[in-house]
């Protein structure tokens, strides 16, 4: 706890965003479960997220309506942090062996529920789970490093179902619990939280009242004395507190693309995936006919080093709006373009929606197909970019995930093979499309050649290579393992064969031609 208290002391407030998010967590869930038992939201249909706080005494109270916690849940989501977000800090914190952490790693992983002792001195953590018929209570002091698990007796603190979260803020931080300040918060790290989030505000209405006004007091002299006091009416402000609903709740794919700027695109992405660099690109659609959906997807400008062998949690899948899984295995999105990120939200496929389902859905299968041309033609978009850093940064980062298409997508043959880069032995400082080679081939040339090197200097090195520049024909270095695999998998492009010039027999295209014009020999 130490080492994440010190280590995120500059970004303390990161602490609302994860604990708002892991509010919206447990709404999610909720409401996924409740989509089969309609039961669960028997006790209180709302779904919101409700965040007072109180200035005088210093603290923040994050109230929702979600899941909530069982006794056990308790023990085993706050009193370990073997499997939270805070594992996950944790471990790349002590691998990037720093001991100050850059905003970028905070960025990059979710600093889970312990961020609260960002902030505070003690956290309260009231939970009722709909299986469970008690609410528990969760606290635990800074300092102690320990918490105890009791039943809520207090009975003002009763909630039919979720969770009512206490932050007793430090003596430096009371300044978080100013309205005005949790108001801004929730506006920067919180606006595309697709449930309501209210905030306590003070509020005023003018109202006009009647006061005295003794300026206008007449004293009459005579017998009696006769006081009449006037009466003026003024202006006040009436003061009281009511929520205010804090963010913007239609989801950002809903919205007209038209209508939404690259900073709304860029900032939803960070938020929605962890990630602290804007994207390299995005696209934002509605498919309309057989299937219907809508769909933002993005290609991160963060490099990702390996390719997952499994489950990746890339794409976002809603049904109606309703959050259902980012859990997939290449039902919705192949591996290999598993480095794209985007939500997709779909009205044609059921609420209740299984794994098996997803499987052998003809709806699924539609929307993989539109999803992977549109993910081809971002790519694309960038490829064909003024700027042509942009596609070296992403080649760099994404080009082997790109020849692993080549080896599990044939069908997509013609839409990889473009977004291909090589060098050559006519550009080994640049890479080149295959575009470009075929731009660039003699007249009389027929096929496109390559050579298979471990290094750049071997492939200069080449036997065989002479005779080619000789004749000016361009040359392929496949210098990378995959790069030979992937060629080869393609077997041709637009109609010309990839051949590797280090095999003996090379036909160089004129070769024919002159053994013709020779006159045959005859074996004597
Ligand atoms: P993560 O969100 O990555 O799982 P956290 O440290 O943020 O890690 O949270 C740990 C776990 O505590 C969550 O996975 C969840 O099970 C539980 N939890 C935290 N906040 C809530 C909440 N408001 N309602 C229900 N469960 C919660
Ligand atoms: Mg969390």
């Amino acid at each position: 706890m130490d080492l994440i208290v010190h280590s995120l002391y500059s970004n303390k407030e990161v602490f609302l965003r994860e604990l708002v998010s892991n509010a919206s967590d447990a709404l999610d869930k909720l409401r996924y479960l409740s989509v089969t038992d309609s039961d669960l939201l028997k006790d209180g249909p709302e779904l919101d997220i409700r965040i007072q706080t109180d200035k005088d005494n210093g603290t923040i109270t994050i109230i929702d309506t979600g899941i909530g916690m069982t006794r056990q849940e308790l023990v085993d989501s706050l009193g370990t942090i073997a499997s939270s977000g805070t594992a996950k800090f944790l471990k790349a914190l002590k691998e990037s062996q720093e001991t100050s952490v850059d905003s970028n790693l905070i960025g990059q992983f979710g600093v889970g529920f312990y961020s609260a002792f960002l902030v505070s001195d003690k956290v309260v953590v009231s939970t009722k789970s709909p299986k469970s018929d008690k609410q528990y209570v969760w606290e635990s002091e800074a300092e102690s490093n320990s918490y105890t698990i009791r039943e809520e007796t207090d009975t003002e603190k009763l909630i039919p179902r979720g969770t009512r979260l206490t932050l007793y803020l430090k003596r430096d931080d009371k300044g978080f619990a100013h309205p005005e300040r949790i108001q801004k918060l929730v506006k920067n790290y919180s606006q595309f939280v697709s449930f309501p989030i209210y905030t306590w505000q003070e509020k005023g209405y003018t109202k006009e009242v009647e006061v005295d006004d003794p300026a206008e007091a007449k004293i009459e002299a005579g017998d009696e004395t006769k006081t009449e006091v006037k009466k003026k009416t003024k202006t006040v402000v009436e003061k009281y507190w009511d929520w205010e609903l804090t963010n913007e709740t239609q989801p950002i794919w809903l919205r007209n693309p038209r209508e939404v700027s690259t900073d709304e695109y860029n900032a939803f992405y960070k938020n929605t995936f962890n990630e602290y660099m804007d994207p390299l690109a995005s696209s934002h659609f509605t498919t309309e006919g057989e299937v219907e959906f809508r769909s933002i997807l993005y290609v991160p400008a963060t490099k990702k080093d390996d390719i997952p062998d499994r489950k990746t949690k890339n794409i976002r899948l809603y049904i109606k709006r309703v959050f259902i899984s980012d859990d997939f295995d290449g039902e919705l999105f192949p591996r290999y373009l598993s480095f794209v990120k985007g939500v997709v939200d779909s009205n044609d496929l059921p609420l209740n929606v299984s794994r098996e389902i997803l499987q052998e859905s003809r709806v699924v299968r539609i929307m993989r197909k539109r999803l992977v041309r549109k993910a081809f033609d971002m790519i694309l978009g960038i490829s064909c970019s003024e700027n042509r850093d942009d596609y070296e940064k992403f080649w760099e980062n994404y080009g082997k995930f790109l020849k692993l298409g080549c080896l599990e997508d044939q069908e997509n043959h013609k839409r990889i093979a473009p977004l291909l880069r090589f060098f050559s032995s006519q550009s080994s400082e640049e890479l080149i499309s295959l575009d470009e080679y075929v731009e660039n081939m003699k007249p009389e040339q027929k096929d496109i050649y390559y050579i298979a090197a471990d290094s750049l200097s071997s492939a200069k090195h080449a036997p065989f290579l002479e005779k080619l520049n000789e004749k000016e024909y361009e040359v392929l270095f496949l210098i990378d393992p995959m790069d030979e695999v992937s060629v080869r998998n393609l077997n041709t492009y637009k109609d010309k064969r990839f051949i590797d010039i280090s095999k003996e027999n090379l036909d160089l295209g004129m070769h024919t031609k002159v053994l013709l014009l020779e006159p045959p020999f005859t074996a004597e």
